[in-house]
C-alpha cells in the first residue's frame, strides 16, 4: 500500500470532488509502484502556478509521488471511466494508463485536475500494459508547453519522470511517467459513457458537477443545459479556430480526446505543419486522413454532434423538441468557427476592421502557399517582417497582385503601419515547435541528454518575441527528414 509522500507543507492542497459523482464515473485505484525513479524535468513556473514549491518537489517524497509510488496528501487516486468514438467507431475506454491524484486548489481558489499519465495497469487497461515511453510523454510535455506559450487553450505539464523500468513497444523503451494538469479531464465520451451506461439521474449528476466547475455562469438561465452545450461549442469553435492558426494538427481527434473545458488534450500523434495543405497528416493510422490539417473544423462539428445526442435528455422534456434544440446548437458551430477563423487570419495579415472582401483575400494567399508548397509558419513571418524576398513566390504574378490589394486593404484602415506589423506580430509566432526539432530533443533525452530538450522547451515559450535565439529553430528539415510520420500506441 502506498504511503502519503507530498505534503501540505510542499504546496499540496488536494481535493476530490470527482468522487462525489456516482460510483460508475470512477474507479478507486491501488498504485503501482516503480524500481527506480528519477526526475527528468520539473516545470517550476506551472508549481509556482498551482501553488507547489518547487524546491520541495525535488526531494525524494515528491519523486515518489510523480512515480506513483506514493501520493500526496489530501490525494484519492482514481480511475476515470469514459467512452469515445475513434476514428467514427463508439467503443468503451476509460484512464487504462492514468490516474487521477485529486484536484489542486491553488492559492487564487482555482481547481486543476492532477494526473499521471503512464502510471500502471487500471481496470480499463484492456489489453495495455498501463506504461508509457519517455519519449511520448516528453513530446506530450514539450509540445503542450509550447501550445500555452502560443496562447492556445491547453492541459500543461508539471514533470517528467523515468522508471527505471522498460516498456515494451516494437522495441524496448525507457518508461516514464508525465504529471499532467487540466481544468478537468471530463471529455465529450465521459458524456457519451453516462448517455450509453447510465440512467437519466446519473447523466444529470455528471452534467450539474461539469457546469459547476466549467460553466456556472449558465446556472441561473431559463434553460442551463442549452446554455451549457452552447457554451461548449463556443469553447471547441474557439479552440479549432486558434489550431488553424498556427497549423497545429491534433492528430486524433476522437470524442474521447475532446474536452468540454475547451483545453486541448492528448498529445499523441499530434504535429505541427510544415508545407502549407490542407491534406496534411502526420499520424501513421490516420490512412484516410479523417483527422487532416484541414479537415479539423469539420470534425470539431462531427464530435459536438456526438455531445449534444447525449444531452437530449435533458434538453427537453419531449425528445422531438429536445432533438431541435440540440441540433440548433450544433448548427451555431460553423458560423462561429467561421468568425474565430476570420479573426484570426485577419490578425495574421494585420488587418483590424472587418470588409466583406476579407475571407477572398485570405483564401487567395492560401491557394498561392499552397500552389508554392511554402512553409505555413515561415510565409506568415516573413510578411510580418516585410522579408518578401524571402517568400518562395515573391516573384509569382498572382502573388505580386495579391500584394498590391493586400497594401490597399491595409491602407484602407485607420492604423498605421506599425501597428498592422505588431498585430501581426502577435498573431503570428516565429517559432513553433518543429517536427525535426522535437525528434532531435527525443533522440538525444533517450540517450541521457536532456540539454537540447530543456533549450528546446525555453526557446517555445516565447514564441511571438522573433528573438535572435530563435532564428536556428526556424529552418527547416533537409529534403531526406520527409515525410514525416508520427505513432499512436505511444
Ligand atoms: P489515447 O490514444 O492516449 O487517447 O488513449 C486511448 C485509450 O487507450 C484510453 O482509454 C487510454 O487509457 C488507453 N491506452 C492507451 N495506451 C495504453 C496503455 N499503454 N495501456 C493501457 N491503456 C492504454
Ligand atoms: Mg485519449
Amino acid at each position: 500500500m502506498a504511503e502519503v509522500k507530498g505534503t501540505r507543507n510542499d504546496g499540496w492542497n488536494l481535493d476530490n470532488s470527482y468522487t462525489s459523482l456516482p460510483k460508475k464515473f470512477f474507479t478507486p485505484v491501488e498504485q503501482n509502484p516503480v524500481k527506480a525513479p528519477e526526475l527528468i524535468i520539473l516545470n517550476e513556473e506551472v508549481a509556482k502556478y498551482l501553488g507547489l514549491k518547487p524546491e520541495e518537489l525535488k526531494n525524494s517524497d515528491n519523486l515518489e509521488v510523480f512515480a506513483g509510488n506514493g501520493f500526496p496528501e489530501g490525494g484519492m487516486p482514481i480511475a476515470q471511466a469514459y467512452a469515445g468514438h475513434q476514428f467514427g467507431h463508439f467503443t468503451m475506454l476509460g484512464d487504462g494508463r492514468a490516474m487521477l491524484l485529486g484536484e489542486q486548489i491553488t492559492p487564487e481558489g482555482k481547481r486543476f485536475d492532477i494526473q499521471l499519465k503512464g502510471s500502471g495497469r487500471t481496470p480499463y487497461s484492456r489489453g495495455g500494459d498501463g506504461r508509457a515511453a519517455l519519449g511520448p510523454m516528453l513530446r506530450e510535455y514539450i509540445i503542450s508547453e509550447a501550445m500555452y506559450a502560443l496562447g492556445i487553450p491547453t492541459t500543461r505539464s508539471l514533470a517528467v519522470v523515468t522508471t527505471g523500468e522498460s516498456t515494451i513497444r516494437e522495441t524496448v523503451l525507457p518508461g516514464a511517467i508525465l504529471t499532467r494538469v487540466a481544468a478537468s479531464h471530463i471529455r465529450v465520451g465521459t458524456f457519451e459513457y453516462a448517455s450509453q451506461w447510465g440512467n437519466k439521474e446519473e447523466l444529470r449528476a455528471l452534467t450539474d458537477y461539469t457546469i459547476e466547475r466549467h460553466y456556472p455562469q449558465v446556472k441561473g438561465d431559463k434553460n442551463p443545459y442549452v446554455s451549457f452545450l452552447r457554451q461548449v461549442v463556443k469553447k471547441q469553435a474557439q479552440l479549432i479556430a486558434k489550431w488553424q492558426m498556427v497549423g497545429f494538427i491534433h492528430g486524433v481527434m476522437n470524442t474521447d480526446n475532446v474536452t468540454i473545458s475547451g483545453e486541448t488534450i492528448d498529445y499523441g500523434p499530434c504535429a505541427f505543419m510544415d508545407t502549407y495543405s490542407p491534406k496534411t497528416v502526420f499520424s501513421s493510422i490516420d490512412r484516410e486522413g479523417r483527422y487532416a490539417y484541414g479537415k479539423q473544423p469539420y470534425i470539431g462539428g462531427w464530435d459536438l454532434a456526438r455531445f449534444a445526442e447525449t444531452l437530449v435528455p435533458l434538453l427537453h422534456e419531449k425528445q422531438e423538441e429536445a432533438v431541435d434544440i440540440a441540433q440548433e446548437a450544433i448548427n451555431e458551430y460553423s458560423e462561429l468557427y467561421d468568425q474565430n477563423w476570420l479573426k484570426g487570419m485577419r490578425g495574421k495579415l494585420g488587418i483590424f476592421n472587418e470588409e466583406p472582401q476579407d475571407k477572398a483575400l485570405i483564401e487567395d494567399f492560401l491557394t498561392i502557399m499552397e500552389h508554392h508548397k511554402a512553409d505555413f509558419t515561415n510565409t506568415f513571418k516573413a510578411l510580418t517582417m516585410g522579408k518578401f524576398e524571402d517568400l518562395p513566390f515573391s516573384e509569382a504574378t498572382e502573388f505580386i497582385h495579391w500584394q498590391k490589394q493586400w497594401e490597399e486593404r491595409l491602407e484602407r484602415q485607420e492604423e498605421s503601419q506599425e501597428d498592422s506589423i505588431k498585430l501581426m506580430k502577435n498573431n503570428n509566432p516565429s517559432v513553433i515547435p518543429r517536427n525535426h526539432r522535437v525528434e532531435e530533443a527525443l533522440e538525444a533525452a533517450q540517450k541521457g541528454d536532456y540539454n537540447i530538450m530543456k533549450r528546446l522547451v525555453k526557446v517555445l515559450s516565447t514564441p511571438y518575441d522573433y528573438t535572435e535565439e530563435q532564428t536556428e529553430y526556424c529552418t527547416l528539415p533537409e529534403a531526406g527528414n520527409r515525410p514525416y510520420r508520427t505513432f499512436c500506441g505511444t
